[in-house]
Order: C-alpha cells, then structure tokens, then sequence
C-alpha cells in the first residue's frame, strides 16, 4: 500500500498547478501519492487529513499576523484566512495522532507560530543573503550550516550545505519544544524539528524544486514517506 499523504489544497490556478506538481513528483519519487483537502470546511479537513498517513504543510500566502498576536505592517503579504484555519484545525488534528508532518517554507513558518513562535513580518532589511529568488528555484542561493544531533543532519551527513530560497519572512521567536537544526549564513532559521514527537521537520527552503535533480534533498520526501509507510 503506497502511504497516503494529506495537503491542504493550494488552488487550481496554473501557477499553483505548476507549484503542486513539484511536490506530487517528489512525493511520488518517494512511493506515496497526496490527498489534496479542501479547507472550506475546517473540521470537515482536520478529519479527513487525521484519516491520511502524512500530513505534508507546503508554501504559500503569509499567516495572518493575528495568529501571532501582532498587527499586520505594511510589508506583510495578503494572508489566505480559509487555509490558516483549515490547516490550524489539520495539523492539531495530525499531533494528536503521532503520525508524521513534513513542513515546507509557509509550512514550517505555520509549525512555528501554532507552536507560540513568532515571526519576522518581512527580513528584507535584515537579510545579507537574497532569501526570495524564485529563478534559482532548482538550483540554490544561500548557504546553510546544520546542527550535528539533528534529525536533518542523521539524513544528509553534513554540516554545511547550500539551498534555494523564496522567503520574505522568517522565524523569530522560536515556538515551545522546537529547536532550530539548521541556519542560515545570515542567522535565519532554515529547518525545526522537536524531540518531543515522532517525526516532525520542518524547512523553510523548497526541497520539492531541487529534489529531482539532488538526491540530498529527495532523500527527505523519502524519510517522510518512509516513516509514514512504518507507521
Ligand atoms: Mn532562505
């Protein structure tokens, strides 16, 4: 049985269907197939993602400012109110199941904040390195440094490595249990996990964009899925 993986839906236009497709390739390369849930009914999601044997949380629109009790500013991007709360209701469904969560970019930035982090609104002027470059997308554009005894670091064997970036916000205070695995040149955090549950990582980068061509970043789908399928 191939592992079924819950993401909440991301839209149908044609710039979404080519984000989507990236991580319907990468998931498949690893054996398992997505089940995309339509938020529009969040408890309706929360049930239907808790019945899947992964939850996958992917990129997208900022969350709303609200979530971590500070007032927009003028440099935060239109929040997608139906998917914060469709996904809010998923992923406390999920924990409460112990199966895994593989979160991407938005994805980890939303574990972050459900967790009571906060976040960088927009790191423009913080940033030394370009953290929103979506034409180096395949490739990569920044250099991240990992935390030895990390989950990530078991699965790539390597301290120092490069990725792509597509990113205006970043992680500021850190959520209750999360540690952070893995930096940025400039200091930004670039993956989560916890020790306090099973398998939970999260990246702000886009492996989904460099894993038909890297093996490295394939090889996270595969430990998802992995840990999915032995659950
Ligand atoms: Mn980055």
């Amino acid at each position: 049985m191939q592992p079924i993986i819950a993401m909440p839906q991301m839209g149908n236009d044609l710039f979404r269907k080519y984000m989507k497709s990236k991580y319907v390739q990468s998931l498949a390369r690893a054996g398992a197939v997505v089940r995309w849930i339509d938020g529009q009914d969040p408890q309706k999601a929360a049930r239907e993602a808790a019945a899947c044997d992964g939850l996958l949380l992917p990129g997208g629109a900022d969350i709303a400012p609200e979530r971590y009790g500070q007032p927009p500013t003028e440099n935060s991007g239109k929040p997608n109110a139906i998917r914060d709360e469709a996904e809010w209701q998923m992923l406390a469904a999920f924990l409460d199941t112990g199966k895994p969560v593989f979160a991407i970019c938005r994805g980890m930035q939303f574990v972050n904040v459900f967790f009571g982090g906060t976040l960088f609104q927009d790191i423009k002027e913080k940033q030394q390195y370009r953290h929103m470059d979506f034409f180096s997308r395949a490739s990569s554009c920044h250099p991240v440094s990992i935390e030895p005894n990390s989950l990530l670091y078991r699965l790539w064997q390597t301290e120092k490595t490069e990725v792509n970036s597509m990113h205006h916000q970043a992680i500021d205070t850190l959520g209750k249990g999360l540690r952070v695995s893995a930096k940025s040149g400039d200091g930004f955090a670039e993956a989560i996990e916890t020790p306090e549950y099973p398998f939970l990582l999260g990246v702000q980068w886009h492996p989904e964009h460099m894993s038909r061509k890297s093996e490295q970043q394939q090889r996270l789908f595969d430990a998802f899925v992995r840990e999915c399928a032995n659950r």
